[in-house]
């Protein structure tokens, strides 16, 4: 409900009570269960599972928590919950979070039935958690989405899909219940040529590649997906045939097709990534500040110092302006405003570089500390730098922001 202050002035970055109470009870969790057991998980390099389990529990890791903050009204809902997940850690914050993007490229693309089927089966429930994995990247496909070679092949005998190919980077690749994977149909249209398909658990033919061993976010599983011959049924094309069918038909017209359904996918789901990273910064930023007034040299608290409050200065302040441009990207999106800047790719470049220079000033004010396992500090300075290559790079960033501003074909 609005002030009446509000509502003389049509504007507020007020939260919503919902929100704020959300905000405040993630909070908690945060500092009290993600933080204390982050140090452990990320020498470990294993998905969390206790702390996913504990997060099932309490209803934070659930279908129902990431349906009421996606749907929020207000807009906020999930950047504010992805704030207060990442600024407790973002290697289990991304193992909470992961099944989120396979959930989204369901609810942004898929049918009703295709949500109510396959969305509580990347949750599963307290006592049997499942997992979620979004499949774009390849080997030989990374920024470069169209260049995707994995192949589905309709087996319209049998109403199946038979997909092939090599996924690479997927977090929760392998030990998700439920990938989602973008394909080609027709590698001659590129990326207008491509859908995703849901893989259900337990498919024939996928299986895990190579994990990898990370500079980051260690807590979170990232591996390659193999897909030898694996078939799924044609209900598990997202949005369905009749859909595909008809945009096939369209480009083939010679009219535009809209494709793309991982860039939209990526679109819809930056300014939460930006949200993480603005989680990261702020942690760092706090630490630092409280570290300033506690640590002295030459008799006074190190903040003291021009030289390390005006880094202070500069490290608030640079995760606030990061925070707004989030807050707007999200804001916008919920009310359908077209990013015709391209906001949600701006809250992202700006966010990840925000969480890249901040984490790094904080390791500067803790000095050795800072450099040390003993601290928090220098994992969150490892763990940042995610933020600027995952979800579209930073120069891809640009070049989406770009194009947008100046009409013109940026490459
Ligand atoms: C930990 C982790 C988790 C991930 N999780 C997932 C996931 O769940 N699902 C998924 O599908 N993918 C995932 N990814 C993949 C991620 O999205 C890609 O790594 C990313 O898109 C970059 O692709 P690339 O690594 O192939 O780099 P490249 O595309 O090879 O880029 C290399 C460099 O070249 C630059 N570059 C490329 N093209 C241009 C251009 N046109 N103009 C200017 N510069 C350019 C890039 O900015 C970058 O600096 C994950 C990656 C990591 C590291």
């Amino acid at each position: 409900m609005s002030s009446p202050d509000q509502a003389a002035s049509g504007f507020s970055l007020e939260l919503s009570a919902d929100v704020a109470e959300m905000r405040d009870w993630v909070h908690e969790f945060a500092r009290d269960v993600i933080r204390p057991a982050a140090g452990e998980w990320d020498e470990r390099e294993e998905t969390p599972w206790p702390v996913i389990e504990e997060a099932a529990k309490v209803g934070l890791y659930s279908l129902d928590f990431f349906a009421a903050q996606w749907m929020d009204p207000t807009g906020l809902g999930m950047v504010v919950a992805f704030e207060e997940l990442f600024w407790g850690d973002a290697g289990i914050g991304l193992s909470l979070a992961g099944s989120g993007l396979a959930a989204v490229a369901v609810a942004s693309n898929g049918t009703n039935e295709q949500i109510g089927e396959w969305l509580p089966q990347m949750f599963g429930s307290p006592g049997d958690v499942k997992l979620g994995a979004f499949c774009s990247s390849e080997p030989d496909a990374g920024s470069d989405v169209g260049a995707i070679r994995t192949r589905a092949v309709y087996d319209a005998a049998k109403d199946e899909w038979v997909l092939n190919g090599t996924k690479a980077w997927a977090t929760n690749g392998g030990i998700a219940d439920v990938h989602v994977v973008v394909a080609s149909v027709d590698p001659a249209l590129g990326s207008r040529g491509q859908a995703s398909f849901i893989v259900p658990p337990g498919t024939p033919g996928l299986s895990q590649g190579q994990k990898v061993r990370k500079h980051g976010i260690r807590a979170s599983h990232t591996a390659e997906v193999i897909l030898d011959n694996v078939r799924v049924p044609g209900r598990c094309l997202v949005g369905g045939k009749e859909r595909l069918d008809a945009r096939l038909a369209k480009i083939a017209d010679g009219s535009s097709g809209r494709g793309q359904d991982a860039m939209r996918t990526f679109e819809k789901s930056r300014p939460s990534v930006a949200a993480m990273a603005v989680g990261v910064a702020r942690a760092a930023a706090e630490y630092a500040t409280e570290y300033a007034t506690q640590r002295v040299q030459f008799g006074r608290p190190i903040g003291q110092n021009q030289a390390v409050a005006f880094m202070l200065a500069d490290m608030h302040a640079a995760v606030d302006a990061a925070r707004l441009l989030t807050w707007k990207a999200a804001w916008m999106a919920r009310h359908e405003l077209a990013f015709t800047k391209a906001e949600g790719s701006m809250s992202k470049l700006v966010a990840g570089e925000t969480a890249v220079r901040v984490t790094e000033q904080a390791m500067q004010i803790l000095g050795g500390n800072g450099y040390s396992r003993d601290y928090p500090v220098e994992r969150w300075h490892r763990d940042a730098k995610i933020f600027t290559i995952f979800e579209g790079t930073s120069e891809i960033q640009r070049m989406i922001i770009g194009r947008a501003v100046t009409g013109l074909d940026v490459r």
